[in-house]
């Protein structure tokens, strides 16, 4: 249920157990709506959104595109399909697009793009904060020649997940949106954190997508909402995506059941943020005097700890971390723990002390 509550279990006997809350640093996608976004979702105005008449989904995409600067907005299930929307709206069948190597629409969402929309997708090597280098954009963008696949979006992340949820400032980007226009390309950001970004930096986030033409931000993650993003951009744009976000299957009608949550969300959980920032340093610093982790403090700049265990099996930690309540992944390269909106600072010292007592252990 709601953060901080430990859940009870009564046995047949009548013995009320009280059991330990779990403490789930696996992603900020594991947020629980809270009671009083349980009650915006109930109090909820709706109406069908394929023909434009929910007035929640109505309002949430004027209040999203508001804070982006942007001219529109598009409620949308997922990031994956804000993304998705977003490059079949800039591109056309046998265009390519450029992103980064570790970005998430490159890894992680199924070559949508390519699968369904026939674009290419040109993935260059990030630095290490995750963004790409301009140069070597400017020399992917294909000249127009029919030999070639037709260069039409680039795409970056903001924060950049694989690296560490570094986030980028205006500058980092604007350089990046300076090539794209150059050749009269459109850009693209992957902004699912893109508010744990404007909390960091203690920017506006439309300050942070100023120069680019899209942007997709998740309502789902560390915002709290159950489900849901937004694809903002220019009406234009918008009027396109609506068209793809129908061919995907992705008109949906009563949309205001989560609209309000992410309302909501924009109205009070943008700025707690900080907390999660501020639980991620706490955690990070703990994690790292323990004998076995090795971690970079400077990297933990926003609510990602990415950190390494040099001793024992990583299955095996990570399933004595779950039996005392503590999960978090993935273990097969880094571990990443993600504090969030269901987890507190007592929660982190808590995890604390299981992870080093578990790695007393080896
Ligand atoms: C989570 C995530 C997405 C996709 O969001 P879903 O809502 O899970 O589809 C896209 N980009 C990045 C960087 C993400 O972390």
């Amino acid at each position: 249920m709601a953060r901080g509550i430990a859940r009870i279990r009564e046995h047949k006997d009548g013995v009320m157990e009280y059991l330990m809350k779990e403490i789930n640093f696996l992603s900020d996608t594991a947020t629980l709506p809270s009671p009083e976004m349980r009650q915006a979702i109930f109090d909820a105005d709706m109406g069908d959104d394929v023909a434009g008449e929910d007035p929640s989904a109505n309002r949430l995409e004027d209040m999203a595109a508001n804070i982006l600067g942007k001219e529109a907005a598009l409620v949308v299930s997922s990031g994956t399909m804000g993304n998705l929307v977003a490059s079949l709206s800039h591109c056309e069948r046998g265009d390519e697009m450029i992103v980064g190597q570790l970005s998430h629409i490159n890894r992680g969402e199924g070559g949508g793009p390519s699968v369904i929309g026939g674009i290419s997708i040109k993935a260059l090597e990030e630095n290490a904060s995750g963004l790409l280098d301009p140069d070597q954009v400017k020399s992917s963008i294909h000249p127009d020649n029919f030999h070639y696949p037709k260069t039409a979006m680039i795409a970056i992340e903001n924060t950049h997940n694989a690296t560490g949820g570094i986030p980028l400032t205006r500058e980092d980007t604007k350089v990046l949106a300076d090539v794209a226009h150059q050749y009269d390309l459109p850009i693209h950001v992957d902004g699912a954190r893109l508010f744990d970004a404007a909390v960091a930096l203690e920017t506006p986030a439309a300050e942070l997508v100023k120069d680019v033409d899209t942007v997709t931000f998740c309502l789902s993650k560390s915002l709290g909402a159950p489900v849901g993003s937004v694809l903002c951009g220019s009406n234009e744009f918008v009027n396109k995506a609506r068209r793809w976000r129908k061919v995907l299957g992705g008109g949906m009608r009563q949309v205001g059941v989560f609209a309000a949550a992410g309302i909501y969300a924009l109205e009070n959980n943008i700025n707690r943020l900080a907390e999660d920032h501020s639980n991620a340093r706490r955690l990070a610093k703990g994690l790292s005097g323990i004998s076995g982790i090795s971690i970079d403090l400077d990297k933990v700049r926003t609510n990602l700890v990415f950190f390494e265990i040099t001793k024992g099996s990583p299955s095996e930690i990570s399933r004595r971390l779950s039996e005392k309540g503590v999960r978090g992944g993935s273990p097969e390269t880094r571990w990443r723990f993600v504090p969030h909106y269901g987890i507190n600072s007592d929660d982190i010292d808590r995890a604390l002390d299981v992870i080093e007592s578990v790695l007393r252990e080896y």
